[in-house]
């Protein structure tokens, strides 16, 4: 029996799940920079970027990197990540950065300006995502939504705080 055709499809997101990428940007451009957040000057911010060092420099989320590990290891999913970016260059440092860790899981970069659910066939897989947006689209296109938050809030969603807890989460 093949293993992988049983394995439900999990999908992950990168930013605010494996790597927080979001504190840091806002905190710089509100407070150092002293500018309004808005999307130009967030834009802007993530232009000029050294995306190779921005990613080396941000913390890990409740120990994302080994949970992934775990998560794989369950045969239960078939792991991929799956992340928006702006550029070319945040793909590829993204990609490079991933690839430290695992050697064959899928990363999948989706264009900002794109629904995930038009990258990927969402229907009976899992989304686990901390921005609620991507959730209802995800769900809305028949996928199963899991939301991210360190926080535990949900905002309708089955919710966790660390990438292993999908391994014992009961969803429908
Ligand atoms: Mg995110």
């Amino acid at each position: 029996m093949n293993m992988v055709i049983d394995m439900k499809q999990l999908y992950i997101d990168f930013d605010g799940v494996i790597l927080d990428t979001i504190t840091y940007p806002y905190e710089y451009v509100e407070k150092t920079l002293g500018l309004e957040i808005n999307s130009e000057n967030m834009g802007n911010f993530y232009k000029e970027l050294n995306w190779h060092q921005f990613l080396q420099d941000m913390p890990v989320i409740n120990d994302s990197i080994n949970c992934i590990q775990k998560i794989i290891e369950s045969n239960q999913f078939d792991v991929s990540i799956l992340t928006h970016v702006n550029s070319l260059n945040e793909a590829h440092e993204k990609i490079e950065y991933i690839r430290q860790f695992f050697k064959d899981i899928k990363i999948i970069p989706v264009p900002r300006s794109i629904s995930k659910t038009k990258m990927v066939l969402p229907a009976g897989a899992i989304l686990i995502d901390d921005y609620c947006g991507n959730l209802k689209e995800w769900t809305e296109a028949g996928g199963i939504g899991v939301r991210f938050s360190t926080k535990l809030s949900s905002k309708g969603y089955p919710v966790i705080d660390r990438l292993d807890k999908i391994l014992t989460l009961s969803i429908a």
